[in-house]
């Protein structure tokens, strides 16, 4: 069925049929991460890539920023599996008269983000081409002790909850924000998590897909949506809450769960991981609403698809 709209989404579910899907793919399309099983050991595979002048501008950010940006929102995927970064091979389409400084600055963003996450930089490839500078970067993750997390599990009744404040990213913690990983792994030691997404488009694109995989739908109340500083100072068009709502590249995790007493909060807050819940998920598949002031309205999605950024 070919998609009648320039929709990232409907692109990728259109085509994920052509892909097979033996025994050993135990999560496929859809989640933030694949799950292949390999003599009976689960190993979570992701790729991504960013783009300069899509997800950094080289000149402002230089080549350590982007480079580390690159295998951070990679970690981040894996965060969201919970999952723990392991390796990775890294692509890179260089443009043509690229100095070694930049490739060599690139190498130590890399680097530096290996070691706050783990993920060790064990090969990759380089090409060089008219355009701007592409890096990519596959990942292998290994499940934590109590096992994967994908986005299938939400269901009615769950709270929704974040685990920090969002918005206005685009003002420097794009590039500088740390993945998840611990928070996830602390979650998923208490086997909280039901359903978990990592924050890369924004809620209002994002939480939409978590609802879609796991039948469900979502309220979200506007007064209890943390609203990062960033995102009161980042002005424009956008007010503060509408930055938080719609704006990219947050990198928190997003996750349904059972709604969980004070003292049990207290507890993950005393582990590093403080919860902030925004909504409840409801059995409306595929309806997600915001209630502000009485009122509930339909989330629309605000937040960055690819294609209908760049349509002709
Ligand atoms: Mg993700």
């Amino acid at each position: 069925v070919r998609p009648d709209t320039r929709d990232e989404d409907a692109w990728i579910a259109a085509v994920s049929r052509r892909f097979g899907a033996s025994p050993r793919v135990l999560l496929g399309p859809g989640h933030d991460a694949a799950v292949v099983a390999f003599d009976g050991r689960e190993v979570v595979l992701k790729t991504d890539t960013v783009v300069d002048g899509v997800d950094f501008r080289l000149e402002a950010c230089g080549p350590r920023a982007a480079g580390r940006k690159a295998l951070a929102v990679t970690a981040s995927d894996l965060a969201a599996m919970a999952a723990t970064p392991r390796a990775c091979v890294v692509s890179a389409v260089l443009p043509p008269g690229v100095t070694f400084e930049t490739f060599d600055g690139i190498a130590a963003g890399l680097a530096d983000a290996a070691e706050e996450t783990g993920c060790e930089v064990v090969g990759g490839d380089t090409s060089v081409a008219p355009g701007p500078l592409v890096i990519t970067v596959s990942a292998i993750g290994e499940p934590g002790p109590a096992g994967v997390v994908g986005r299938r599990g939400a269901r009615p009744g769950d709270a929704l909850s974040v685990t920090g404040a969002l918005g206005g990213s685009i003002l420097g913690r794009h590039l500088t924000f740390r993945p998840r990983l611990a928070e996830a792994q602390v979650l998923a030691s208490e086997r909280i998590p039901r359903a978990m997404m990592d924050l890369s488009d924004g809620l209002s694109t994002d939480l939409p897909r978590l609802c879609a995989m796991s039948g469900v739908g979502a309220d979200v109340e506007a007064a209890r949506v943390p609203i990062h500083p960033d995102a009161v100072r980042a002005g424009g068009a956008r007010s503060p809450l509408e930055h938080a709502l719609h704006d990219g590249e947050d990198f928190e995790l997003l996750l349904a769960h059972a709604p969980l007493e004070v003292e049990a909060l207290a507890a993950l807050a005393a582990r590093g991981v403080t919860l902030h819940r925004i909504g409840t998920v409801t059995a409306a598949a595929g309806e997600v609403r915001l209630l502000r002031d009485g009122r509930a309205t339909p989330l629309e999605r605000g937040g960055y698809d690819h294609l209908a950024r760049t349509g002709p």
